[in-house]
């Protein structure tokens, strides 16, 4: 079986030559284990923190030793009386082929209701971090005028259609491009795209939300979130999801200059970590389930195929070469 591992740590921009592809033997099942076959596996930004060797929420990657991270595929052995051979499994055991999985650590899909690598994202994490955040970080209320930043990509694209389900009467986003303000607009219900590759985004912000925003969902920090901080009305609620704008920065970053902007506006700012929120899962699930069937909800993704183009997959995510979830194919 074929597995990625990490070769050297990265200095800023990851490349290529920090992945090395490595064969090894399938190692033999013991008692609650299964044998997973991955057919699709998931690139996520909080990975790049997961190259540094610096504490965190979430351990960093070890040199030399594979990667993890979301992953679906078949179960093709198993000695686990819970999950029988032929299920379709999510799991974090991804940058490989094949994956010998703790029963505990595996979730049965139905592949029949979604195809399996919807669990990867609008059914999976990334959906579930757009959900909590407009529910509980950050909660949309009638009428609220919301704001979305990486509002193209797995997160984001989700996150103004449900921003829409829970009443937001107005949702602008933000993306990098003119395809990907196009297809804001026109495959994923926001009302307004704003470019923030054209510059002056606290201008177009301003015209885009005269009177205001009553939500920011922030994926990217920086001058974006400045933005935000600027457009924000009095009590307006921040949910802080992500800062993918710093995650290559090689130097600390300053925050926004207007964070005063807080003070005189009674801003709530609050900080989200989607592990808190897997209790909700089912929920959520419940809920997707229904937008998509109605077609409230449309998603996309971007694939790349073949376990050798991971890194690709991973580096293209992080220069915003996505549309929707970024996905790796691995086998049939
Ligand atoms: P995306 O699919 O949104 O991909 C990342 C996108 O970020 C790219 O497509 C790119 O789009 C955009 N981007 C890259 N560089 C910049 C930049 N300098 N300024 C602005 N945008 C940039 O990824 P996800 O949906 O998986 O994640 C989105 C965010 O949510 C990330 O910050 C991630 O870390 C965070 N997240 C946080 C979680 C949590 O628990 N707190 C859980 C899941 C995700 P473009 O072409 O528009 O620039």
């Amino acid at each position: 079986s074929r597995e990625i591992r990490l070769a050297a740590r990265p200095v800023g921009e990851p490349t290529v030559d920090n992945f090395a592809m490595a064969t090894v033997p399938v190692p033999e099942l013991t008692d609650g284990q299964l044998l997973v076959r991955n057919t699709w596996m998931s690139v996520d930004p909080y990975m790049r923190g997961r190259m540094d060797d610096r504490e965190s929420y979430i351990p960093p990657f070890e040199l030399d030793a594979p990667l993890d991270g979301g992953a679906v595929g078949e179960v093709v052995a198993s000695r686990a009386a819970t999950i029988p051979v032929g299920a379709t499994v999510s799991h974090l055991l991804g940058w490989r082929e094949y994956a010998v999985v703790d029963a505990d650590g595996a979730t049965v899909v139905d592949a029949e209701a979604a195809p399996a690598q919807a669990y990867l994202g609008v059914l999976g994490m990334p959906g579930l971090t757009a959900y909590a955040s407009l529910t509980d970080t950050a909660p949309v209320r009638e009428g609220d005028v919301v704001f979305i930043s990486a509002a193209a990509g797995a997160v984001g694209s989700v996150a103004g259609q449900i921003a829409r389900q829970l009443g937001a009467s107005r949702v602008i986003g933000s993306a990098g491009g003119p395809a990907k303000a196009a297809k804001l607009t026109e495959q994923f219900g926001y009302d307004t795209a704003i470019d923030y590759r054209e510059g002056d985004i606290a201008g177009q912000l301003a015209a885009a939300a005269p009177d205001g925003i009553d939500v920011y969902f922030d994926n990217v920090g920086g001058e974006t979130l400045a933005a935000a901080l600027d457009a924000a009305r009095v009590g307006a609620r921040f949910a802080l999801v992500g800062a993918i704008s710093v995650y290559n920065a090689t130097e600390p970053v300053p925050g926004p200059s207007n964070l005063f902007l807080a003070v005189s506006k009674r801003l709530t700012l609050r900080g989200m970590l989607v592990l808190d929120h897997y209790g909700r899962f089912p929920e959520y699930l419940g809920k997707a389930a229904g937008w998509l069937a109605e077609g409230s909800v449309r998603t996309e993704e971007t694939v790349y195929h073949g376990l050798e183009r991971a890194p690709e997959a991973f580096l293209g995510v992080l220069r915003g070469e996505n549309i929707g979830k970024m996905l790796v194919r691995l086998s049939d």
